[in-house]
């Protein structure tokens, strides 16, 4: 027997599962360069100006902040990161006879069953 692939709630919680884990990891990546880029500041700080300890970690977390800030505008405006990574399975649209998955939304034929609805 086929493997049925009609099991939407176990494919939406698996959905779920897949999104939370990867904005966690998206979190803890931006998090850990924020501080990479923070303790850069801070030492180059600490190099070249005498200020005292607490403007040292304040001016670089600042910094770093919108230095992450502004590398994230600047990768969502040349858009680096490919749709189908955040979009993940809604590129596609069941067949309106079968119901398997249309290899895209703009399908005009059904690869699965050879349902066409070509205007
Ligand atoms: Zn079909």
């Amino acid at each position: 027997m086929p493997r049925n692939p009609k099991t939407p709630a176990k494919d939406f919680f698996t959905g779920v599962a897949w999104l939370a884990g990867f904005g966690l990891l998206v979190l803890l990546l931006w998090f850990v360069a924020l501080l990479v880029i923070a303790a850069l500041i801070f030492f180059g700080l600490t190099a070249f100006t005498n200020w005292n300890l607490g403007a040292r970690i304040g001016f670089s977390l600042i910094s770093a902040f919108i230095t992450m800030k502004v590398l994230g505008f600047i990768s969502a405006t040349l858009d680096l990161i490919p749709e189908a990574w955040i979009e993940g399975k809604k590129k596609t649209k069941p067949c309106p006879e079968c119901g398997k998955n249309l290899r895209a939304v703009l399908a005009q034929q059904c690869m699965h069953c050879g349902a066409d609805w070509h205007s």
